[in-house]
């Protein structure tokens, strides 16, 4: 049997699916098809869940970033610092507002923003604003970067893109003093049947500005400033709200997996990046660094061949991909990285076999290869 990086008929079995229909006949029946209960009750769970005072659905979560961006009064030709490891849409939220994005290093070993990086960078481009990622779902070091950035006014912005229910020292990822954006893209811990995003701030005044800002700029006092269109379904919010209740277990799962794949694979010559976040991470990808690129392709093929899917996120350091290549900062590590990671199929509704078909697998082609 083919192992694959997905599972959405297990995710979105029979008896869930009939849930869903019922809420869909419902909304339909009552024409609610934007902001209607479900958006409402989804902000407040989710808000109480994560530690947030306030939650903002919206459209998706390169929009979170670029609202949160605004919000922060960021704009044209401000510097803001995003990690060399992330999804492009990490900068892409940058851009989008008219700021400027530049590198800062990863740590070698996990892929995180280094926060020595970021004071080497800052003191060279005096940054506005920072986009610490949470990377595979891995916590990013907010506490150190906060000591670095408050005092000088630097803002946080947090990609908690892949981290829903990932744990920070004192509270989950959304619960820091920072703003932080989530995206509900059907792979996501917490999909939905779409696209959709959400804001988590503790800050009433940027909520407020949050839901204005997503709904054309309208707000009690009339039209004060333009916005967008960036509006959540009641559609996607209502399987948002029913799939909630699951995700705690879900995450579960996918931690016991990653301790497994570690503890199984740990006398091989490969480096843990979230070793030391076992129970902490969400556990969105489960990333393994090989000896290099070559190393890497190899073993992407081998699995691919025994139809066991990984991926290989990222290919490129954010600052190699064409578009970014002018882009200043540090890179050096980020590349390193990007050269020799590979992620290994971790979804909650993977068997005990399945994971042991991954592992011996590996260890197979280890022992060819050496
Ligand atoms: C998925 C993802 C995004 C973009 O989310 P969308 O909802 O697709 O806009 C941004 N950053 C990271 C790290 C992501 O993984």
């Amino acid at each position: 049997m083919p192992i694959s990086f997905y599972d959405f008929s297990s995710l979105h079995h029979p008896a869930f699916l009939e849930q869903v229909h019922q809420r869909y006949r419902k909304i339909l029946s009552e024409n609610s098809f934007i902001e209607g209960k479900y958006n409402e009750l989804f902000e407040k769970e989710l808000a109480t869940t994560l530690g947030a005072k306030y939650c903002r659905l919206v459209g998706n979560c390169t929009d979170a970033l670029e609202i949160g961006l605004l919000v922060y009064g960021i704009g044209h030709g401000d510097k803001v610092g995003v990690p060399g490891i992330t999804f492009h849409a990490t900068a892409e939220a940058v851009l989008n507002v008219g700021a400027i994005p530049v590198i800062i290093d990863v740590d070698p070993l996990t892929g995180l923003m280094d926060p020595e990086s970021l004071k080497r960078v800052d003191q060279e481009q005096s940054l506005k604003a920072i986009i610490p990622v949470h990377i595979y779902g891995l916590p990013a070091p907010i506490e150190k970067l906060e000591q670095y950035c408050n005092p000088r006014g630097i803002k946080i912005l947090e990609d908690a893109a892949q981290a829903i229910g990932t744990l920070l020292p004192k509270f989950p990822v959304g619960g820091s003093q920072n703003i932080s954006a989530f995206s509900f893209y059907p792979t996501k811990n917490l999909g939905a049947f779409g696209d959709a995003g959400a804001i988590l701030t503790q800050n009433e005044e940027y909520a407020q500005k949050i839901s204005s800002i997503r709904n054309h700029g309208r707000s009690q006092q009339g039209l004060q400033i333009f916005g967008r269109n960036s509006r959540c379904d009641h559609l996607q919010a209502a399987v948002l709200q029913l799939k909630l209740q699951d995700l705690p277990a879900q995450n579960n799962m996918r931690r016991e997996i990653a301790a497994r794949y570690i503890e199984s694979l740990s006398s091989l010559s490969i480096q843990f990046p979230g070793k030391d976040f076992i129970s902490t991470s969400s556990w969105h990808l489960f990333p393994i660094l090989v000896r290099d690129q070559k190393e890497k392709v190899a073993l992407w093929n081998h699995l691919k061949v025994k139809e066991i899917q990984s991926m290989l996120f990222y290919e490129r350091a954010l600052g190699d991909e064409r578009p970014l290549e002018h882009l200043l900062g540090e890179r050096k590590n980020a590349r390193i990285f990007a050269e020799k990671v590979l992620c290994l199929p971790i979804h909650p509704f993977m068997q005990i076999e399945q994971v042991e078909t991954v592992t011996k697998s590996i260890s197979e082609f280890f022992r060819n290869e050496n």
